[in-house]
């Protein structure tokens, strides 16, 4: 093979190649033969029939294609040289594409294409036979498919890899979601709220703390239930994260503790949320689904402290601690301290 009809083969190629992506002809060396021989306008014979199928149905099928290399250049290939050559064109032209798939940014391709076009030449001029000369070729195309099976392997194992990756990812961050999360009422949990909170401490900015604990929920899960009292908790959650609309936080730290964060809210702010948010409560009513009753009169009582500078995570729980006391002990449904 000259460089010329080397060449010539390459400017084929690129007619060949998006004719046959067009009809969705799978690259193997037959097709790139029918191809090849087509749009070299090689074989009257064969370009008439692909013309006629191509008229006829729009489209000449990938199994047209094979039965047109059976007719028209299969046959011939075996007793012409021409034909041998042609083929061994397709085959080299095969290799340059398999190769360009996977290698094209990375130069390899380029030197592949050098290496056999330098041994081509070199068979030719030491007059090996086109019989020798196609099984090396054989021997490199076989080569290039195990490189690029390989690289296609690789492929689709960082594929797969990548897949993964993501995959636990989502399971990661769908398990730290349930880690700080309270399954029965949605809210985030304690040790969200711990973290949370620490973080606070640590930025040293403003922020208030309301602490709400239900008001004689034991009485009320034994009069109405287990069930009920997890509606109510439900109820109340909902409450409170539709007050939380200007970048506070609900938690449920306990069983019927729920505290909020206020960023950048001062103690009397943070007082009249929890009022607005009392009032809201006080005038609950909630269907118990097993008697049918309305159960109103369902009341929290809160403690409210804004963060001093001097604060740790302890003298600030405690005091919001001490003011949820004093609420209750003043006789409940109320917020602490009173506003001055
Ligand atoms: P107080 O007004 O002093 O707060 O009285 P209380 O009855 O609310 O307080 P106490 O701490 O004595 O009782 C809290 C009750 O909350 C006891 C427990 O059965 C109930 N409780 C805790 N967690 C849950 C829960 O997840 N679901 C239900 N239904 N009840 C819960
Ligand atoms: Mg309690
Ligand atoms: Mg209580």
């Amino acid at each position: 093979m000259s460089k010329d009809s080397f060449t010539e083969a390459s400017a084929y190629l690129k007619q060949a190649l998006p004719l046959m992506i067009k009809y969705q002809i799978p690259t193997t060396p037959t097709n790139y033969a029918v191809w090849y021989t087509y749009v070299a306008q090689r074989n009257p014979g064969l370009s008439q029939a692909i013309d006629d199928s191509i008229r006829q149905q729009g489209h000449c099928s990938a199994h047209t294609s094979e039965r047109l290399y059976q007719q028209h250049v299969a046959d011939e290939a075996s007793q012409s040289i021409e034909q041998t050559k042609l083929s061994l064109e397709a085959m080299l032209l095969e290799l340059g594409a398999t190769m360009a798939d996977t290698l094209s940014d990375t130069g390899q391709f380029q030197q592949v294409l050098e290496n056999s076009f330098a041994k081509l030449t070199r068979f030719e001029s030491e007059g090996l036979s086109i019989e020798e000369t196609t099984g090396l070729v054989r021997e490199l195309i076989q080569g290039s498919r195990d490189i690029s099976q390989s690289t296609r392997l690789f492929t689709s194992q960082l594929a797969e890899a990548n897949k993964e990756i993501a995959e636990l990812k989502q399971s990661l961050a769908k398990s730290r979601e349930l880690a700080y999360q309270d399954a029965l009422t949605g809210l985030l949990n304690r040790r969200a709220f711990d973290e949370a909170l620490r973080g606070y401490l640590t930025s040293d900015s403003p922020f208030s703390l309301v602490l709400m604990d239900i008001d004689h929920f034991k009485r009320l899960n034994d009069q109405y239930g287990h069930l009920f009292g997890d509606q109510v908790l439900k109820a109340l959650a909902r409450r409170l994260s539709e007050a939380c609309k200007d970048g506070e936080v609900a938690y449920r730290i306990g069983g019927e503790e729920m505290v909020i964060v206020l960023p950048k809210r001062n103690l009397t702010v943070a007082r009249q949320f929890a009022e607005a948010l009392r009032r809201a409560i006080e005038r609950l009513s909630i269907m118990d689904k097993r008697s049918g009753e309305r159960v109103s009169r369902i009341t929290a009582s809160f403690g409210v402290t804004e963060f001093k500078p001097s604060d740790d995570y302890e003298t600030l729980m405690r005091r919001v601690d001490d003011q949820l006391y004093q609420a209750k002990a003043l006789g409940r449904n109320r917020v602490m301290p009173m506003s001055l």
